[in-house]
């Protein structure tokens, strides 16, 4: 079965088709047909919109030089990423009216990207209406969250009447890096307790116990937790009622600010990209490395928690784009953590840029681990799994 994964950002479209189906997942033999990347949606002429970014995608799969189909009507299914279903969605479901208006209904809480994922949803469902569409949601991974994990300090009646809860995000890539840790030890992942660092863009962390989400570092919104590229993470709640008052902020433009004008590029005032604030901190610039070292500072502190959360941690795993390629970060991360028996191999961490790699020293109790995601490998295998389960089989 053909499965084209789409992941809507808020200016790009990231796609992959995969041939995959229930056995060939299960033997590890899907194949990557192709993938891409759209980006500066809005920014340039040809691509003014999510619709046009996805008609792009698409003609790029059926060129008829360098395409990976020769017609559109191959694609079988497509999987959607969606990163907010709230307490809905434990797992993939066939998108229909009522998905949709529970989709919809999160949006406030992820208004980074659900719209975005559902443009993106709209625009492919008119130009593949053959396929199947299937949402994969971020937070589906974290259902088996304990209620002291999920239960926030606030009036109880207030908090269920609106589901105020810690939801977790970035599910499919924690799930993604338990099933790879697995793999590459040859066993499964009930054997192993981990510590998952997602660290893109967005950042967050996860507490993976014999393969279940026990604990995650973002929680109604994806906003809290870590410090993020321009998002704020965990801020006294204090401090943002009286910033509000002070400054005459509507709820609006406080969440444009704790959104978009915080995190490294808040504290640094120069830029969210990880690469630009180590090039000026090692300049001298005195707020990049302030930025960087809350960020690291940050990361450690969750690492020792989720340490005690799990009674003991079997390997931390680092990912996304900085994780993949930042060997001064997952340095500065790890060095102050040789008590817990986490010791990075210098030569090893410098190696390991975008690949897959055990970065520890010889002597380390906890293992060191970067593996590079690959969300959307796992949103095609959900997505077969899908509709095995709601619709009859059909191979084509
Ligand atoms: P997204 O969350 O949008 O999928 P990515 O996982 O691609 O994002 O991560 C993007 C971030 O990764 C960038 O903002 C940048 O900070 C960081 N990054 C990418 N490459 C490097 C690198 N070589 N060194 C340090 N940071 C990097």
């Amino acid at each position: 079965m053909k499965v084209l994964v789409l992941n809507c950002g808020s200016s790009s479209v990231k796609f992959q088709l995969t041939e995959t189906s229930p056995e060939l997942a299960a033997a590890g033999q899907d194949r990557l047909l192709a993938r891409g990347l759209i980006d500066r949606i809005g920014e340039i002429a040809f691509v003014p919109d999510h619709e046009h970014a996805v008609r792009r995608a698409l003609a790029s799969l059926t060129d008829p030089q360098h395409g990976a189909l020769a017609r559109l009507e191959e694609i079988d299914a497509v999987g959607h990423r969606m990163v907010h279903g709230g307490e809905s969605f434990g797992e993939a479901v066939l998108i229909d009216d009522a998905v949709l208006n529970s989709i919809e209904a999160c949006t406030p809480l992820a208004p980074l990207h659900n719209p975005h994922n559902l443009t993106g949803y709209h625009a492919s469902r008119r130009l593949l209406p053959h396929a199947r569409h299937v949402a994969v949601f971020d937070t589906a991974f974290h259902h088996t969250l304990p209620p002291k994990a999920y239960t926030f300090g606030l009036p109880f009646q207030l908090a269920a009447r609106y589901r105020l809860r810690r939801f977790g995000f970035h599910g499919t890539s924690h799930r993604y890096l338990a099933l790879r840790f697995a793999e590459i030890h040859g066993s499964a992942p009930e054997e192993f307790r981990l510590v998952t660092c997602h660290l893109g863009n967005g950042c967050s962390m996860c507490a993976i116990e014999r393969g279940r989400s026990v604990d995650c570092s973002l929680g109604f919104t994806t906003m809290g937790g870590l410090l993020m590229g321009t998002r704020s993470g965990d801020v006294d709640a204090g401090a943002i009622l009286q910033l509000m008052s002070w400054q005459g902020l509507s709820p609006e433009r406080m969440q444009e600010v704790l959104y978009k004008e915080s995190g490294l590029y808040g504290i640094s005032g120069l830029s969210n990209d990880v690469r630009t604030l180590l090039e000026h901190s090692r300049a001298g610039h005195e707020r990049a490395r302030l930025a960087l070292e809350v960020f690291c500072y940050g990361i450690q502190k969750y690492i020792g928690a989720y340490h005690a959360v799990l009674g003991g941690a079997d390997a931390v795993i680092f990912s996304a784009g900085i994780g993949e390629n930042a060997p001064e970060i997952r340095a500065a991360v790890c060095e102050p953590l040789a008590g817990l028996g986490i010791r990075l191999d210098p030569a090893r961490n410098a190696q390991a840029i975008g690949v897959e790699m055990d970065i520890s020293a010889a002597d380390a109790t906890v293992r060191v681990w970067v593996i590079p995601t690959n969300e959307e490998l796992l949103i095609a295998r959900d997505t077969v799994h899908c509709l095995s389960r709601v619709a009859p089989w059909h191979n084509s």
